[in-house]
């Protein structure tokens, strides 16, 4: 008898966190597919420690993907995603190792989209010539290079993000009771408020100064507000302190020059380094689907399934119910697309399956020095939950989280947040 062919699309965080909840629970009832354009995943969270160390990401952030899967009976296919036909429940790729591959058509049965988003660097004029970033390995290691072969001189640092624009698909979700699943003016700003206190201490490491130096900016009324107010009064007090230039309601990022970052609001602000994150955007081919809302992102229900389309599952940041963007949501959203294909396949009961989402933001970001900082917050969904600790405990929940992350090939163990709470909160 031939098996259901689940087709996982990405292999990043949700795409192989997916394809390895869905064979935990589903058994050998299914065939599993992952098709990603690149062989490996890519560990984003870890890259500013390691540009602040003067370390190339490369050699510690990646992970071979076909042999992870392998593991697990799952194939691969490196390839370009091109298009899904969701009434044929067929996708269109193209093999991507060489160039000037032929179209291939692939059918489904289930299919489960960790696509990501494309973060729009391109959108901001300047950015290719006097921007920064440290969402990838490349401009992690561009970054690197000027901050450690002494380029950047100790001017002065802008660290922000552009202007998020969210669709209208996660509208009308209840996570917790009376919630929502709100709506933001940027994607994901754990990485601006890490950055900052990084490169102060930095700064101060390398005698160039301190967070005197750095303005942090949001296009939002507060930064990183998914924390819950309570969290972001601390963190504003404790950055305050120590001395960061807050800006808020700058709006939208109009433009980089050699010397500094203009503002949608007409604010221009001097800076030698301009450490940006850009917007999330959908792909392209996710556009204008009848699974997608008006921005492209995937709509889905609290169980990542799509209304119209229940063979269609979707987890990570291209799903609309992800907000913020991050990858701790995402590894929620992938136990959840496990346990509904393994209903479908009739090898759990309704009462195993059926356990909606309820978005924690989980957060641990590098301060230097060996310390981080540790945020556990459901409130800005409705939950009553604020956590907000700092210290070295934070800081090696971090790396040993990525240690165990890569040694088990991604199959962190279901006590491991568990552990890590009881150390940071706790100890
Ligand atoms: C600097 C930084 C720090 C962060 N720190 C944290 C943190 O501490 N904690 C946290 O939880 N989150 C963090 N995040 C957010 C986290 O990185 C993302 O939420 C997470 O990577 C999302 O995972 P994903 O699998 O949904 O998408 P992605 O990681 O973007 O993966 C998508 C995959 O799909 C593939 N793909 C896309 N389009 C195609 C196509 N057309 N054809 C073939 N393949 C395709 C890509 O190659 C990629 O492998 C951070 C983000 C940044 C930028």
């Amino acid at each position: 008898m031939k098996k259901p062919h689940v087709i996982v699309l990405g292999g990043n965080f949700a795409g192989l966190g997916s394809a390895q909840k869905i064979r935990e629970y589903a058994k050998d009832a299914v065939d599993i597919t992952v098709i990603d354009r690149k062989n490996y995943l890519l560990y984003v969270p870890n890259i500013p420690v390691e540009i602040f160390d003067n370390k190339d990401p490369q050699e510690s952030l990646r992970m071979e993907l076909p042999a992870t899967l392998k593991h697990d009976d799952i194939n691969f296919i490196q390839a370009e995603i091109q298009s899904i036909d969701v009434d044929k429940k067929q996708i269109d790729i193209i093999p991507s190792e060489r160039p000037g591959s032929e179209t291939q058509k692939i059918s489904y049965d289930y299919i489960v989209i960790a696509v990501g988003c494309r973060l729009a660097y391109d959108r901001i004029p300047g950015f290719a010539e006097f921007g920064d970033t440290v969402s990838d390995f490349y401009h992690g290691n561009k970054l690197r290079k000027k901050l450690h072969d002494g380029t950047y001189k100790g001017g002065p640092v802008v660290i922000g993000s552009a202007v998020f624009h969210q669709g209208d698909g996660a509208e009308g979700l209840e996570p917790y009771p009376g919630g929502s699943i709100p709506s933001a003016l940027a994607a994901c700003e754990g990485p601006t408020v890490e950055v900052s206190l990084a490169m102060a201490s930095w700064l101060q490491k390398y005698k160039m100064g301190s967070a005197k130096n750095i303005s942090i900016t949001t296009p939002a009324s507060v930064v990183a507000e998914d924390a819950g107010e309570k969290v972001v009064a601390e963190l504003l007090e404790a950055a305050g302190g120590m001395g960061f230039n807050y800006v808020n309601n700058c709006g939208d990022i109009v433009e980089l020059t050699k010397d500094g970052i203009k503002f949608e609001n007409g604010q221009y602000l001097e800076a030698e380094l301009k450490i940006i994150l850009p917007d999330w955007v959908a792909h392209d081919f996710l556009r204008e689907l009848p699974i997608t809302d008006n921005q492209g992102f995937v709509i889905t229900d609290l169980l990542m399934r799509n209304p119209k389309y229940p063979e269609v599952f979707a987890a990570g940041d291209c799903a609309a119910a992800t907000m913020p963007k991050l990858g701790a949501i995402g590894h929620q959203q992938c136990e959840i697309v496990g346990l509904q294909i393994a209903l479908d396949m009739k090898v759990i009961t309704e009462e195993k399956a059926n356990k909606p989402l309820k978005p924690v933001v989980f957060c641990i970001g590098d301060m230097g020095e060996g310390k981080a900082f540790y945020i556990r917050s459901d409130s800005w969904f409705g939950g009553d939950t604020q956590v907000l600790k700092m210290g070295k405990i934070p800081y090696l929940l971090k790396m040993q989280y990525k240690t165990l992350f890569m040694s088990t090939k991604g199959k962190t163990p279901p006590w491991g947040n568990e552990v890590a709470e009881f150390l940071a909160e706790k100890l």
